[in-house]
C-alpha cells in the first residue's frame, strides 16, 4: 500500500526514482508522482494512474537533479485524481512531501491553518501536513529539521514521509511512525524506499527507521534523531535478496511465477527446521517462550485476509495435535473490542508483509495487557517481527503478486511445525504420529509439484467459467479454510463474486443460490469428512449446481458424480490445505487473466495494507 522512494547522492534522481516507484507498484496504488529540486527549484511531476502513466507525462523532459522523492498513492483521503497525488507542496511552495499513512487530526489542524489564511489545493491529509510543518518553521523561526520534528509530535495518526526543501536544496529530510521506511546506504549516497526492493539493485546495507525517528540526509552523511531530539544509534543490517527474487523471471505475472514457486518456498521454509530422518525439529525463533506455548491455556491467532485463513488453517492443526483451545480473530475487531487478554496469554500474529497496521495495533494491544507474543512473517525486518517477542520467518521469498499464494502456504507451513514441535514437547501426539507427520510434511514440495502438472487442466476449466457471475466454495474440516480462501483468490483478482463456506452450512443459506448457473467448487480429498462431503456433492447436483471437485488422486467415486474433477495428490489431512489450495490458485490465476484483469495489481488492493 503506497510507495515512497527517495534520492540523494550525485546521480540523476529521477530514473533511480521512476525504477523505484516500479518496484514498489505491486504493493498497489491509484496515482503516482515524483519532485526534484532541479536548480534550487522544486519540480513536481504527478498523475493519476500507474507509473507508466507518470512517465508518459514526464516524457523527454528529463531532469538532471540528484536529488529527488517519489510517491505512490493509495487514495485514503480524496479520490484518486492528479491533485490529490503526491507529492504535495506547503503553502508558499518551499517544502515538498510525500506521505504514507494518515493524519487523524488534519481535519482540526486544516481547519486552524484556514483561518491563518493557508490555502489548499487537494483534499488530502498530506497536504495539511507539510503547510504545517511550514507553519511552524515560519512562525516560530526554526530550521526545517526542528519544525519537521515539533510538527510529528503534534500530529495523530501514521505516517512514513521524505521532505525536500527548496531552502535547503541538499537535504532530505525522512521519518516514519506506524508506516515503514528503510534507507539504503551507498557510497555518498542514500536510498529511501517502504521497502527494500528498490534499494537491493544499488546497495545491501540499510537501516530500518523505528517509529518516531528522523533521519536526515546532507552532503554524504546521516544523522537518526527521534522526536525529542535525542540523537539515535540505528544498526546497520545487511539484507541478501536477490534480484532475480522481484523479478518475473520468464513468468507472464508475479502471482503464476510465486504459484509455481511452491514447492521451493515451502522446501525453503523447512530448510535446516525439519529433517524426518533424525525426528529433528528445530525453530530458533521459539525458544526463550517455549514453556510458555507448552503451558498455554489458549492461543489466540490475530491476522488479516489470507493470513487470516491460515490462522483457521492453523486452529484445526493445534486443536487437533497439541490440544490447545485456539481462537483465529481479524486484527481489526480484535483491537477495538477489548478483548479478555490476561498477562502471559500467547497470541500468534501472521501477516505477509510484516507491516498490517491492524495486525500491529492488535500486538501493542495484546502487549500491553501482558501478552507473549509471537510473528509469523515473511519479509525480514518488518515491524512486526521487530515488535513481537519471539517468532519465525517464512522464508518464502519476497512476494510480489498482491494475490498471496506462497506466503499462505509457507505460514502453513511454519505454523504446522511449531503446532508438531509443542504437540511433540506436550505429549499430545504419539512418537508414531509425530514421525509420520514429519516424513509426510517433508514430501509436501513434491506432492505441490504434482498438483502443479495439472495446471493445463485447470486452465481448461477456467476457460468454461470465465463469464460465471458468482462461485461457491465448500469444504469440511481442514478444507474449510482452504474454500475461504479458495473464493478470496477468485474475488480479489477476477472480480466475480464468491463465497467460501464450510459443505455443511450450505443447507442454512447458500443452497437457495444454487442452480444450473452456479459453479461449486468443492474440496472433496479423502479424508475424515469424504463421505459427507459427498452427500454434500449429491445436494448440489440434486439443484443442478455445476460441480468442480478438488479430488485425491485415483478416486473413482466423484467422477461419476462432479462435472470436473482435479486430481491432487493424497496426504495426511491435516497437511492436505497446502497441496488441496494449489488447483484453486491456479483457477482464479487463469480466469482472471482470461478475463483480461491486472492480475498482480489488482483494482483497490494493496499489497502490504499499512492503514487500518
Ligand atoms: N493519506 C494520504 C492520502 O490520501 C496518503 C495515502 C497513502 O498512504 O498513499 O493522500
Amino acid at each position: 500500500m503506497c510507495g515512497i522512494v527517495g534520492y540523494l547522492g550525485s546521480q540523476p534522481a529521477h530514473p533511480i526514482l521512476i525504477g523505484g516507484l516500479k518496484r514498489l507498484e505491486y504493493r498497489g496504488y491509484d496515482s503516482a508522482g515524483i519532485a526534484v529540486l532541479e536548480d534550487g527549484q522544486l519540480c513536481i511531476e504527478k498523475k493519476k494512474g500507474k507509473v507508466a502513466d507518470l512517465e508518459a507525462l514526464i516524457g523527454d523532459n528529463q531532469y538532471s537533479s540528484t536529488i529527488g522523492i517519489g510517491h505512490t498513492r493509495w487514495a485514503t483521503h480524496g479520490e484518486p485524481n492528479d491533485l490529490n497525488a503526491h507529492p504535495h507542496l506547503s503553502n508558499n511552495g518551499s517544502l515538498a512531501i510525500i506521505h504514507n499513512g494518515i493524519i487523524e487530526n488534519y481535519g482540526a489542524l486544516k481547519e486552524d491553518l484556514n483561518q491563518k489564511g493557508y490555502a489548499f489545493k487537494s483534499d488530502t491529509d498530506t497536504e495539511v501536513f507539510i503547510s504545517f510543518i511550514e507553519y511552524i518553521k515560519e512562525s516560530e523561526g526554526l530550521s526545517l529539521e526542528d519544525a519537521v520534528r515539533i510538527a510529528l509530535t503534534k500530529v495523530v495518526g501514521a505516517y512514513a514521509i521524505a521532505i525536500l526543501s527548496s531552502d535547503e536544496p541538499d537535504k532530505l529530510i525522512v521519518a516514519r511512525k506506524g508506516s515503514p521506511l528503510v534507507i539504503g546506504l551507498g557510497k555518498d549516497e542514500f536510498f529511501v524506499a517502504s521497502d527494500a526492493s528498490p534499494i537491493i539493485e544499488y546497495t545491501n546495507e540499510v537501516i530500518y527507521l523505528e517509529d518516531e525517528e528522523i533521519a536526515i540526509m546532507q552532503n554524504g552523511e546521516y544523522r537518526v534523531i527521534n522526536t525529542s531530539d535525542d540523537s539515535q544509534n540505528p544498526q546497520i543490517q545487511t539484507i541478501d535478496i536477490e534480484l532475480e527474487a522481484i523479478e518475473k523471471g520468464g513468468y507472464e505475472h508475479f502471482m503464476l511465477k510465486e504459484i509455481f514457486e511452491q514447492p521451493k518456498s515451502i522446501a525453503d521454509c523447512m530448510r535446516g527446521r525439519l529433517k524426518a530422518s533424525t525426528g529433528q525439529l528445530v525453530l530458533g525463533g521459539i525458544r526463550e517462550y517455549k514453556q510458555a506455548l507448552i503451558n498455554a491455556e489458549k492461543i489466540t491467532f490475530v491476522a488479516c485476509g489470507t493470513s487470516w485463513h491460515a490462522g483457521l488453517v492453523a486452529e484445526y492443526i493445534f486443536e487437533d495435535l497439541c490440544r490447545i483451545p485456539v481462537e483465529v480473530e481479524y486484527a481489526s475487531e480484535f483491537r477495538y473490542r477489548n478483548p479478555i487478554i490476561k498477562e502471559g496469554d500467547i497470541i500468534v500474529a501472521i501477516s505477509q508483509s510484516g507491516e498490517t497496521a491492524d495486525t500491529l495495533a492488535a500486538i501493542e494491544l495484546a502487549k500491553d495487557r501482558g501478552a507473549i507474543v509471537f510473528g509469523i512473517v515473511n519479509t525480514v525486518g518488518s515491524s512486526i517481527s521487530r515488535v513481537t517477542h519471539e517468532g519465525a520467518y517464512l522464508h518464502a521469498g519476497p512476494e510480489i503478486g498482491v494475490a498471496s499464494t506462497k506466503a499462505f502456504t509457507a505460514q502453513i507451513t511454519v505454523l504446522t511445525m511449531i503446532a508438531l514441535r509443542i504437540a511433540h514437547l506436550k505429549g499430545t501426539i504419539t512418537e508414531r504420529r509425530y514421525n509420520e507427520l514429519l516424513v509426510e510434511l517433508e514430501g509436501v514440495p513434491d506432492k505441490v509439484q504434482q498438483a502443479l502438472d495439472f495446471n493445463d487442466k485447470v486452465e481448461t476449466i477456467a476457460d468454461l467459467f470465465q463469464d460465471a457471475k458468482n462461485f461457491l466454495y465448500l469444504g469440511r474440516g481442514y478444507n474449510f479454510p482452504v474454500a475461504l480462501e479458495g473464493a478470496l483468490k477468485l474475488k480479489e483478482i477476477s472480480y466475480i463474486h464468491a463465497e467460501g463456506y464450510p459443505a455443511a452450512e450450505m443447507k442454512h443459506g447458500p443452497i437457495a443460490l444454487i442452480d444450473e448457473n452456479m459453479p461449486v467448487v468443492v474440496i472433496a480429498t479423502r479424508d475424515s469428512s469424504y463421505d459427507k462431503v459427498v452427500s454434500n456433492i449429491q445436494e448440489v447436483k440434486a439443484r443442478k449446481g455445476v460441480v468442480i471437485a478438488i479430488v485425491t488422486e485415483g478416486d473413482v467415486l466423484i467422477p461419476k458424480m462432479a462435472d470436473f474433477t482435479i486430481e491432487v495428490p493424497s496426504t495426511h489431512e491435516a497437511l492436505m490445505p497446502l497441496i488441496s489450495v494449489i488447483p484453486l490458485q491456479l483457477l482464479s490465476y487463469h480466469i482472471a487473466v482470461m478475463r483480461g484483469a491486472n492480475v498482480d495489481q489488482p483494482r483497490n488492493l494493496a499489497k502490504s495494507v499499512t492503514v487500518e
